[in-house]
């Protein structure tokens, strides 16, 4: 068998793999997408958790101060009240307005605090809601692909088996060669040689459509393993595609079709009998 027939065969396991696969890796990634968001909003939210924390403690000492302002305050009244000359009441007089307008500035901070925390508390509770209902969506996530990864994790194993008995048998730099065509055209790594015209000898590769020359055709009938000069894929014929006549079909083919049309007639003289009966 050539380095292409048996690199078309790990190919074959590689496509169901791959189909198998893709359900899952929808999965993986709406699950990675709402992980992201989550991330957002968790973010979000203990940003603003940690703001309201910062006021609350602002306005905690905002408070303090103003209380001690107060005590001063109500100290130097009763000095005031006690005191025997102008000079001395001037002094406490200026103090007291000095105190007063300190704490006219306090307390209009700590209104602007206040309001703030108002204002940030209503966004943490808007932000816990909507983080409580994307924790669902992440774990409704993380369920279904759970259980996509359940459903083909023996299929999977049986077809990453078939895939490493195949890979025993082929040569390391043309493995090299098909995994390097997979990342670059998945599905599409090895493509067949479309005959244009046998006669004028016109080819094309069925993944780029592009002409193949004829060296490259003639290396592929000699089993070499070769690439489309355009997109690099791994070419492959299924049949004769260098000689001029169409080749035959394959006797296989024949003798299934032969099969299904006498099916097929049997199967309308029964329900002919039965109609007449
Ligand atoms: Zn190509």
């Amino acid at each position: 068998m050539s380095v292409t027939a048996q690199l078309l065969k790990v190919f074959r396991v590689e496509q169901q793999l791959r189909g198998l696969q893709s359900r899952l890796h929808v999965a993986e990634r709406f699950l990675a997408e709402q992980e992201k968001q989550l991330g957002v909003v968790t973010g979000g939210h203990a940003k603003l958790l940690a703001e309201l924390k910062g006021l609350k403690t602002t306005i905690a000492g905002e408070e303090s101060e103003a209380t001690s302002i107060d005590a001063r305050m109500g100290k130097l009244r009763d000095q005031m009240n006690e005191c025997k000359t102008n000079k001395e009441y001037s002094a406490f007089l200026a103090e007291l307005n000095a105190l007063k307008s300190k704490k006219d500035e306090l307390e209009r901070a700590e209104l602007g605090q206040m309001e703030r925390a108002e204002a940030v508390k209503a966004q943490v509770e808007a932000l816990s809601a909507s983080k409580a209902e994307r924790e669902a969506i992440v774990s409704k996530a993380r369920k279904d692909r759970d259980a996509h990864a359940h459903e083909i994790k023996d299929r999977l194993a049986q077809l990453n088996g078939e895939r490493a008995e195949l890979a025993k048998e082929i040569p390391a730099d043309a493995l090299r060669l098909l995994a390097e065509s997979l990342a670059l055209h998945g599905d599409e790594a090895m493509s067949t040689v479309e005959v244009i015209d046998r006669r004028n000898h016109e080819w094309s590769c069925s993944n780029c459509q592009m002409t193949l020359p004829v060296e490259l055709v003639n290396a592929i009938s000699m089993n070499r393993l070769t690439r489309c000069n355009s997109c690099k894929c791994i070419l492959f014929t299924q049949e004769d595609v260098v000689s001029k006549k169409k080749p035959k079909e394959n006797e296989d083919i024949v003798k299934t079709r032969k099969k299904v049309a006498a099916k097929k007639a049997n199967g309308a003289g029964e329900k002919a009998a039965v109609e007449k009966a």
